[in-house]
């Protein structure tokens, strides 16, 4: 995918769109080579996330659910952003208001360049203590205490600050996501299968905004059939072919 032939009715509203919306899921780590949380061959290949990833797992064995989020942790320091990242970093010098909402909890966006932000499901890089919820990074947590969650100075255990199957998703940043999401001109979806609820509902309320609908997904998803433009391809190719399609009309800035 190297020349995006953009139709001229997209090419006029990405021209003069001013608020843009990035949704990114695991497809824009996939390349990255992040793509599961479940290990290959290795010591976690039997276990299914949603047997470790619940408060009522850290409950039961905190030293195991530890133990796999170090693992985790530990493949996440080793990867490197990929061309999807970079160019969902580069366009945020493109548009006056921009702002990325993420699922993922790899850090690989603010590694890119990316600095408007939301993560909706957490950060793996930080530590959060279970009672006062004051927080440190992960990397050093870990170091510290590699086989179970190292206690704070005020007795509470730390666990990894990442919503788990069960929890809320953080309010303030759901809130802003949906703000920015009912009120944006562009919504770009990338590597998401937009199945996952509430945040799969922004999609819905952009394009009940009228947003452009945009969504790079090698898959189909249940939302392929609102999109104005649908790019089937992973986020590594379609996103510098998009960013440059984007960086070359004359948005007269
Ligand atoms: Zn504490």
């Amino acid at each position: 995918m190297e020349i995006l032939d953009l139709s001229r009715a997209v090419r006029e509203r990405l021209r003069t769109a001013s608020r843009v919306v990035v949704f990114s899921g695991a497809g824009v780590s996939r390349e990255s080579g992040l793509n599961t949380f479940r290990g290959t061959g290795g010591l976690w290949e039997r276990m299914r996330p949603e047997e470790l990833a619940t408060p009522e797992a850290f409950a039961a064995d905190p030293a195991k659910v530890w133990r796999w989020y170090a693992w985790r942790h530990g493949a996440v320091a080793a990867a490197q952003p990929n061309p999807a990242h970079v160019a969902i970093a580069r366009l945020e010098s493109v548009f006056p208001s921009y702002i990325v909402v993420t699922q993922n909890v790899d850090g690989l966006h603010q590694r890119a360049g990316s600095r408007n932000l939301l993560e909706l499901h957490g950060t793996l890089l930080r530590a959060v203590c279970e009672r006062c919820g004051c927080s440190r990074e992960m990397g050093e947590a870990v170091a510290e205490s590699p086989e179970r969650p190292p206690l704070c100075a005020c007795g509470g255990r730390f666990r990894p600050a990442v919503v788990w199957f069960g929890e809320a998703l953080p309010e303030e940043a759901f809130a802003r996501a949906h703000e920015a999401s009912a009120a944006c001109d562009v919504f770009l979806s990338v590597g998401t299968s937009g199945t996952v609820w509430p945040a799969a509902g922004l999609i819905e309320l952009a394009h009940q905004g009228g947003a452009l609908f945009i969504e790079v997904n090698p898959e189909p998803t249940p939302f392929s059939r609102l999109a104005d433009l649908r790019l089937a391809a992973p986020a590594g190719e379609a996103l510098p072919a998009l960013a440059a399609a984007i960086e070359a009309l004359d948005r007269g800035r």
